[in-house]
């Protein structure tokens, strides 16, 4: 570690007056978990870590175990966290925190680990001269407890100010805290769902891109908590209202971390080749992504048609309906804004496994060459069996088994994750969806929205 990032570390610590540091890691089945060291041990802790029994990365969201392999009562792990992601939180008093890495007891990263997965697929595209810049857009609904109920804080209509009048003490606290930790905003907008809200914030390189995704969950819940309300990035919070995305935008540059890979201009909407080639190996494993982008039993009430969430595997320029839309560029910088928008991801994923398989999943297609179909430039539910079949336009899968199920056969995704995090995730999802298979719909609601 450089040592003038740790002395800052330090030094932030002194004189903010933060007493506890938590070390955050984003497990198999997504949740935001983590340990906090008293500053006392901090010095060494940033190097030897804290503690972890390797068990945890078995545990589901409903804080059952799986079992799974190598994942039992004996064994440990480290949490070593990046001080690069170091933030005093602004919305707790004392408190600071980290992102870590899951590192095993002779300090190699360990095959578990989603945020080690991300780096190796980082480290692949940047053998090939290539960077992701990547930002994963926030819908999420602010709801007040009734009872026991979890009602939205509003009712007001899509984009409309009285909504954003609603939530606005709320929403400047939360972008002031995101600020204060170093994310730029970019859009704020009352949704369409009662209560639902979206604050957009920049995009950034992979691994950055990923880390602030768990900065941002935790602000925007961390802050509705104090104003008494719960933020809830579940899905489908609501089951008769629209739900909440996290669409994951994307695009490439070279080694300089600028120059655009994506942007051709003149080319047939202005995508390049190697976009086109990204693009499509996105698209081909799409039904098996979808398990890692949609990981919650409660995503696939969202992937329905006609709800601008996506629910068939196919792409269009500025198509709400495509599985992936590529987003139009702004005049004045083509280049530097056209990007591609996997509709079909929430905030559910770990941003770490989502990033990585796309990733994963993009280098395929640009080792095959694979080319994109024609877009698809209508709603594609409004089109006809045999036209979707003819264009290769396949309905996403129906529910997080058979999301799973498609995971399961696909070798390219499986070999880039490695046989430990595919065992992993199989049998977390998989133990998931057979508890809520077991209750009624207001319990997964009710899970969903207070666990994300
Ligand atoms: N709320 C929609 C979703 O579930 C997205 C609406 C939009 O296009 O922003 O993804
Ligand atoms: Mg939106």
């Amino acid at each position: 570690m450089m040592n003038s990032v740790r002395t800052d570390i330090l030094r932030q610590v002194r004189e903010r007056d933060v007493r506890m540091v938590r070390f955050l890691y984003c497990d198999t089945s997504s949740i935001i978990r983590g340990k906090a060291t008293h500053v006392r041990g901090l010095e060494d802790r940033l190097h030897s870590g804290i503690g972890l029994t390797v068990a945890m990365q078995a545990m589901c969201m409903l804080d059952q175990l799986a079992n799974i392999d190598g994942l039992g009562a004996v064994g440990e792990i480290r949490l070593v966290p990046d001080p690069r992601t170091f933030v005093v939180l602004p919305y707790l008093p004392r408190v600071a925190s980290m992102c870590v890495d899951m590192m095993t007891l002779d300090n190699e990263p360990w095959a578990f680990c989603p945020r080690s997965f991300l780096k190796r697929m980082i480290a692949r595209l940047e053998g090939q001269g290539m960077r992701i810049r990547a930002s994963f857009e926030g819908e999420y609904s602010l709801l007040a407890a009734d009872g026991d109920m979890l009602r939205p804080i509003d009712s007001s209509l899509c984009f409309s100010t009285v909504g954003m009048d609603t939530s606005a003490a709320v929403i400047n606290a939360t972008i002031d805290a995101l600020e204060a930790q170093g994310l730029q905003v970019e859009q704020y907008y009352a949704e369409l769902a009662h209560g639902q809200q979206e604050l957009s914030i920049r995009h950034a390189e992979g691994l950055d891109a990923a880390d602030n995704q768990i900065t941002y969950r935790e602000t925007v819940r961390g802050v509705a908590q104090q104003h008494g309300l719960v933020a809830s990035f579940a899905p489908k919070p609501l089951v008769d209202q629209a739900g909440n995305g996290c669409h994951l935008h994307f695009s490439l540059v070279g080694r300089d971390g600028r120059t655009s890979l994506f942007y051709d201009r003149g080319a047939p909407y202005n995508l390049s080749t190697t976009a086109r080639q990204f693009t499509a190996g996105v698209l081909e494993h799409l039904p098996a992504l979808v398990a890692l982008t949609c990981s919650s039993v409660n995503s696939y009430r969202r992937l329905q048609p006609q709800a601008w969430s996506s629910a068939y595997t196919c792409w269009g320029p500025d198509n709400r309906e495509a599985a992936i839309r590529v987003a139009s560029p702004f005049a004045g910088d083509e280049a530097g804004t056209i990007n591609a928008e996997l509709k079909a991801c929430d905030h559910t994923s770990n941003p770490y496994i989502a990033l990585g398989a796309l990733i994963a999943a993009g280098l395929d297609g640009i080792a095959r060459k694979l080319d994109l179909p024609d877009p698809v430039l209508a709603d594609p539910s409004l089109l006809s069996e045999a036209d979707r079949t003819a264009r290769g336009v396949k309905r996403l899968p129906g529910s997080l088994t058979e999301a799973l199920d498609e995971l399961a056969a696909d070798a390219v995704l499986c070999g880039a994750l490695g046989p430990e995090l595919v065992s992993a995730i199989q049998g977390v999802k998989r133990l998931e969806a057979r508890l809520f298979a077991e209750q009624d719909v207001d319990f997964e609601l009710n899970r969903h929205n207070t666990r994300f």
